[in-house]
């Protein structure tokens, strides 16, 4: 499909009056698409795997998948808003080939685009299942609308077995989700508590828990080797997941959700610098000065961090999609928003901003309850807050950006103290 496009095989131009072109028409896409048409008059062509309008994947394992949210609640814009501005669209179409030499990319029915400025935001892929079974019908991976749509449909029946290898973020809500449609869920994960590598153990115990008491049956420790079928006179289907120790858990469907990986094929297949995504500088370019990527296949220079962050979080996708599109009109801002998600589980809600890998070795400071499931979670590194994340706590999570903005020093017994409001914080020796 192409909307407002006049593209045509073998398309040729002038490279002044080339388009900005950006592949991928994800968040991140669509807002650097939004970006270079508030910026420029120039012509703007979204290209996009999928056929459908960008739209936001939050939803996807909670509002959505739980079926509280509908259909157009995900869409970034109505699907009429491109054309009304001047973008011009190709859905269902995945980019090929990309000639850096040439500014020439090619689609994979054979059509070629010439580029002005070209940005890759490709986003990720779920990382399959990687022993025997792993595409066997009633395995669901989470990704697309349709896979949340189909997912959906599996759950919403109620009343079956579900086994969700991992437990990460998308593992635990869709762990939520399922229950709330009266199934039996059982959570696998391989470390001792979910989320230990995002959240380290203690916090990750604060979901342990919220899970268990909620009738989620979990399974730490163990590693899923095999997903078994059965075939009936209506096919084949999933019957259970084996483990490491021979143990075979029954199962009508499974849910993997064993973290992604950046699409980076066609940015690899032209010679740009790849390492865990593409790597960019702080205003999102590669090697090649015409070449940009954001969004969850960009490893991003980070100017407090002094080293290449890859985010995948919806806010990165929007903010820094938002600033990429800027890039390819020439502003050289760096970019240097500290990351930010969240998640919405049973009964609790969260926020989380800070640098993971700096929180990594850090002192952990509550303020609040944790068993009670509401409270601000800070790290504290050499005395600065590198991260922090409240639970069920509101309107603070601005404040804890600017305690980790400010570097100011901060005593964990104060940070712990709710009886000093955080924003007396972060006066320097207070
Ligand atoms: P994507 O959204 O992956 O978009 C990339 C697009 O590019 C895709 O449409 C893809 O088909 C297309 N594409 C790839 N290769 C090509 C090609 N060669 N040619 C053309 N098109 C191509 N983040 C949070 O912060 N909080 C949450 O609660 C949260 N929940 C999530 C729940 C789910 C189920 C998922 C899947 C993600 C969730 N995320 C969440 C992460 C967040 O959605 C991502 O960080 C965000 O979608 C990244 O946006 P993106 O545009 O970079 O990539």
């Amino acid at each position: 499909m192409v909307e407002r496009g006049d593209v045509e095989p073998g398309d040729a131009g002038g490279r002044g009056d080339d388009p900005v072109v950006i592949v991928g028409a994800g968040l991140a896409g669509a807002r650097a698409a939004d970006a270079v048409r508030a910026g420029s008059a120039g012509r703007v062509v979204l290209v996009g795997e999928e056929t459908l309008a960008p739209y936001i994947r939050p939803p996807l394992s909670k509002e959505y998948l739980a079926g509280t949210a509908d259909r157009d609640s995900v869409d970034v814009h109505p699907v009429g808003w491109y054309a009304e501005h001047s973008i011009e669209r190709i859905a269902g179409h995945r980019a090929a080939v990309l000639d850096r030499a040439a500014h020439r990319l090619t689609l994979d029915d054979g059509r070629t685009l010439r580029y002005s400025r070209l940005l890759l935001a490709t986003g990720a892929s779920p990382r399959p299942f990687p022993g025997p079974g792993a595409s066997l019908p009633s395995v669901h991976y989470l990704r697309s609308l349709d896979d949340s749509s189909k997912l959906r449909a599996a759950l919403a029946e109620g009343g079956r077995r579900v086994v969700i290898i991992g437990t990460g973020w998308i593992g635990l809500e869709v762990a939520a989700t399922a229950k709330g449609y009266g199934n039996d869920v059982i959570l696998l994960g391989r470390g001792a508590v979910p989320l230990e590598a995002a959240i380290g153990a203690e916090l990750g115990g604060v979901f342990e828990q919220l899970h268990r008491d909620h009738g989620v049956h979990l399974g730490v420790n163990t590693q899923v080797v095999e997903l078994e079928g059965e075939t009936r006179s209506g096919g084949t289907r999933v019957t259970g997941v084996r483990l490491s120790d021979r143990t075979l858990i029954r199962a009508d469907m499974v849910v993997v959700g064993i973290g992604a990986t950046p699409n980076t094929q066609l940015a690899l297949a032209a010679g740009l610098e790849v390492d865990n995504g593409i790597l960019v500088s702080a205003t999102f370019q590669t090697s090649d000065p015409d070449v940009f990527a954001v969004g969850d296949v960009a490893n991003v220079y980070h100017p407090r961090l002094r080293r290449h962050l890859r985010v995948e979080h919806w806010a990165n996708a929007d903010a820094a999609g938002a600033a990429a599109g800027r890039a390819l009109l020439g502003d050289t801002t760096a970019y240097d928003a500290i990351p930010y998600f969240y998640t919405d589980q049973f009964d609790l809600g969260m926020e989380y901003s800070g640098f993971g890998d700096l929180a990594a070795d850090a002192e952990v400071v509550i303020r609040g309850d944790r068993h009670d499931r509401r409270f601000v979670a800070f790290w504290l590194a050499a005395g600065q807050v590198v991260a922090g994340m409240n639970v069920n706590v509101w309107d603070v999570n601005e404040t804890v950006q600017r305690l980790i903005r400010s570097g100011v020093q901060v005593d964990a017994r104060r940070l712990a103290d709710e009886n000093i409001a955080l924003e007396d914080l972060l006066e320097p020796g207070s």
